[in-house]
This record gives C-alpha cells, structure tokens and sequence, in this order.
C-alpha cells in the first residue's frame, strides 16, 4: 500500500468516527490552526522569504492576515452557516418542515500551489475544517521551502489523521489522484486542472478548480491615469507578477499608452526605488524554469520600462512593453511574471471585443471615472469576477465567491462560499402521517378533476407569509367578533 494510500485510508477512518460533526470540535481545530499562524509566524516568513524572495511583513500582509480573517470569521458564523436552513414552501408542504441541513461530504483533497503557497494551501483548508470534513493537504512542491515547514509543523498543531500533509512532486500528486476523494479543491494551471478534473472523474468526484488565465484591464481615457496607474502598479508587480489575479495586460486607446508608461514608471520608482533589485519588498522568480519562461515572453516585443535581469538571484525587473499586439508572444500564455504589456485599442468597444474574443479570465479590471462604461463592460463581458478602479482587492471581501468561469476554473469560495462549496446541501422535508386525504389527487385512477387540484396545488404560487398574515389576521379577527361583544354586554 503506498503512504498516499494509507494517508487517505486513515483520514477516511477518522471522518467515519463521526468526530467532525460537532461545531465544537471545528471550532477547536480552527483555533487551533489560528494559534499556529501566531505561534510560527517567523518560520513561515522564512519559508516565504526562501521560496519568493518576500519580506517579513510583506508575507503576513499577502499570505496570513487574509488567512486569519478566514478563520476568525468561520469561527464566529460556524453555528449560522451550519444551521438548518428553512426554504420557502408550496402550498402541498405548507404544514412540513422544509429545509437544506449543510452535512459534511467526507475526505477532500486540497491541492495548493507555490505562489502564494500559505493561502491558496490554507484557506481552503479553512473551508474543509468548518463544514466538518477530513481533509488531505498537499502543499505545491514548487515552494519547497514553505511545503517543508508546512509538512512539520502543521500536525503540531492540527489532528494528524483528520488533516495531514501530503508533500512530493508529481508523482506523489498523481497518486493521491488515484485514490477516491469526496471533493477535490485545486489551485494552479488550466492544464494541470484538466488532469485533475480527469482523474477525478474516475470517482465521479466533485472538483474545484482555482485556475488562472490573462486578466485584462481596460484604461479609459478620460479617468484619472495617475491614481489608476498607481494601483495597476501595485496589483501587477506584487509578488514579482505572480499573482493568479495580477492584471495581466492593458488595453488603451493610443493617444494615452505615452501617459500610461510614464505614470507606471513613476509609480514603479515610488514603490521599489530606483533599484528594485536591491529593495527589499521586491521579490523573485521562484525558479530558473520559471524565470527562463518569463523572459522569453518578451521576444518581439518593445520594452519601454525596465526590462533588466539577472538569472542568478531569478531576478526580473518591473517591466513595461509597449505597443504589444494580440498576436506577440506575451500575449499568447498568462505571463504570470513582471512583464505589462499594453495594447492600443480604439475605444472600449474594442477592448470588450478583445476580451471576448479570448477565454474567459479571472477578472476583467477597468479603470474608468464613467459608471454607465463601468456597467457596460460587467454587462458585455464575462469573467470570474469583475473589479473597478482597483484591483486585488476583491480577494479581501469574502462575501463575494472567489473563482473562475470557463477556462479560469469552477467552484468558488471565501466565507461563506468555502462552507457551502465544502458541504452537501442535503434536502429535507419532513412529513406527518396526517392529511391523507389531501394525497388522492397524486394516487390512481387519474383523472381530469384530480388534475385540476394538482395543478392548482403546484403550480398556485402562494406567499406563505402572506398566509400566514392573513390567518392571523383572520384568527384576530374571529377573536374580536367573540371577545369584544362579550365585554360590551
Ligand atoms: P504548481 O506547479 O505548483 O502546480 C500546482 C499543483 O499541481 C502542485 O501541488 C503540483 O504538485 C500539482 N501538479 C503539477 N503537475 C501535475 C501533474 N502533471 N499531475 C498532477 N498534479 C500536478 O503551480 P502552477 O500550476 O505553476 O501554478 C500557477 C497557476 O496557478 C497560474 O496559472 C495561476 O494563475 C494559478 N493560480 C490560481 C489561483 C486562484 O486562486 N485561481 C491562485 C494561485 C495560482
């Protein structure tokens, strides 16, 4: 039996015992992997600082602080979220209870990647630990650094049977692959993705599929490029580009790309000083694959920012190309890199044209002080989420259900979303052996007056409120027309 094997059998084991079931016990472990966090701050910030090249509290403000509010929030909704939820009634169930109690599914796979390799890995952990489940982590071993402190320290803190940690390459992934899961969660590549879905199909078993692809962001001409720039300066160049939802491309008219390369290149200065190689919040490629990818997008096309690297230390620097066409190379795969091309096009008819014309991303970003052009994009284009004059920051609402469409995945999560997307939503109604006789219109011989009653009972659309106002109502009455004349006499 290989070590997968037996990991998952004895996570399967130990949902069977039922021990997850109890709030109380998440609870426990959600705390529990809150104090890890705490308690280990400093070796996950080396790991981070080992594999990305990320400062200290560049790490806690990308990687743990979004992870902490996960926490805290299911922390304190658990009981809501896990709570029967009643539904809305027909008027042949008006008297049944009616509710979607949330169960658990069993044992899930969380399949992590390495650029941001604590939330991505750790987050839908979040999600699998609230709605009960036994989950198996496998951390990316891309970042191999944070996958080893992860794999020693994580069992410290959390039950070693329900949630262990998985590490290895492909190999080892593939063969977790082969085993049944009740849910797979992945985040990586469109390409891996289509494997995962593959192999998953196998057990016919539910996945999600965090994926990436190439954001767009669309500069209107009349908006303030300043601020604008500034912030697609910051959500590209975070974490060197690596970013799932960094904005890919820029798409502008070209009597504003001089203006838009000017402000980037300013706001690049601001932010990691003339010599971003040496600034510490700056950091690097994770790997020489990666780096030797990156660079080569570049072909073909004209660099007006940076442009400088060293293969040694991984190092590429903010840069900006412009006059890029939908046919260069950068434009071909998501860059996942420093690299911002800008593509001119004449108007935002164009730039909605553009995005159509390619697989849905991520997130569309567009930067526009015009609502009516704002709800034009959302309304003429489709993406996983849509984010306006910002970008990133839709990440931090976890009301809103993070994920992809099409190519850029399946699923979602964040709050709520990460309980129900990791839970059977499992339809309940409950009945009395009473009211038989309300049953005959269903039961043999057919006929045209029974079916006159079905289609009044299913198809009448009834507001159960409503009713039960009015019979209130009329019982208050009924209650009057008694009551009042007897005090009056
Ligand atoms: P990666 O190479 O770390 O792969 C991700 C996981 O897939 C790893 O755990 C790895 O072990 C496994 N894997 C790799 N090859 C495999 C194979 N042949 N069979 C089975 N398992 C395999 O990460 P990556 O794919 O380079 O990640 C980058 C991608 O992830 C980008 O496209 C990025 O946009 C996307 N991403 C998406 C999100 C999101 O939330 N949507 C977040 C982060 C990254």
């Amino acid at each position: 039996m290989s070590r997968e094997q037996l990991v998952v059998q004895r996570a399967r084991k130990s949902f069977h015992t039922g021990k997850t079931k109890p709030l109380e016990y998440r609870v426990h472990q959600l705390k529990s992997l809150l104090r890890f966090i705490s308690d280990r701050r400093r070796d996950i910030a080396d790991a981070v600082k080992r594999d990305l090249g990320k400062s200290e509290h560049g790490t806690e403000l990308f990687e743990t602080l979004g992870l902490e509010g996960e926490i805290k929030l299911a922390i304190e909704k658990l009981s809501e979220w896990a709570a029967p939820r009643p539904v809305e009634k027909n008027l042949l169930t008006i008297t049944d209870e009616v509710y979607v109690q949330p169960e658990p599914l069993g044992v899930v796979l969380i399949i992590g990647a390495w650029n941001y390799p604590w939330a991505v890995t750790l987050q839908p952990l979040v999600g699998a630990i609230a709605a009960g489940n036994a989950a198996v982590i496998k951390p990316s071993e891309v970042s191999s650094h944070s996958a080893k402190v992860m794999e020693e320290l994580l069992p410290q803190y959390l039950d070693k049977d329900l949630y262990p940690v998985v590490t290895g390459g492909v190999s080892e992934t593939q063969e977790l692959l082969k085993q049944r899961f009740d849910h797979i969660f992945y985040t990586g590549s469109s390409v891996v993705g289509k494997l995962v879905m593959e192999a998953a199909a196998r057990h016919l078993t539910p996945v999600t599929l965090e994926l990436g692809g190439k954001s767009p962001c669309y500069i209107d001409k009349n908006c303030d490029i300043t601020v604008a720039c500034r912030r697609i300066t910051w959500g590209k160049f975070v974490n060197c580009g690596q970013t799932c939802i960094a904005p890919d491309y820029v798409l502008c008219e070209p009597s504003v790309q001089s203006r838009v390369v000017e402000e980037i290149n300013k706001s690049i200065k601001e932010f990691y000083t003339d010599n971003p190689k040496t600034f510490e919040d700056y950091g690097r490629i994770i790997n020489q694959r990666h780096f030797k990818r990156v660079m080569s997008l570049m072909e073909g096309s004209t660099v007006a920012v940076g442009g400088d690297s060293d293969e040694s230390q991984c190092y590429i620097g903010p840069t900006v190309l412009k006059d890029v066409t939908g046919e260069s190379k950068v434009m071909k795969e998501e860059i996942f890199g420093p690299l911002l091309p800008i593509i001119t096009v004449s108007g935002v008819e164009e730039a909605i044209q553009f995005i159509n014309e390619r697989e849905k991303p991520l997130v569309v970003y567009v930067f526009s002080n015009d609502n009516k052009l704002i709800k034009r994009v959302i309304a003429e284009t489709s993406s996983g989420a849509l984010l306006a004059n910002d970008c990133l920051v839709h990440f931090t609402v976890s009301a809103l259900p993070f994920g992809g469409v099409g190519n850029s995945g399946m699923g979602c999560y964040h709050g709520r979303h990460s309980f129900d997307q990791l839970s059977h939503l499992r339809s309940c109604l409950i009945k009395q052996l009473k009211m038989e006789g309300i049953n005959s219109m269903r039961y043999p011989p057919h006929t045209a007056k029974k079916l006159g009653w079905a289609r009044f009972f299913l198809l009448k659309h009834v507001n159960v409120c409503r009713l039960r106002r009015m019979a209130l109502l009329a019982m208050f009455t009924g209650l009057a027309a008694f009551v009042v004349p007897h005090f009056i006499r």
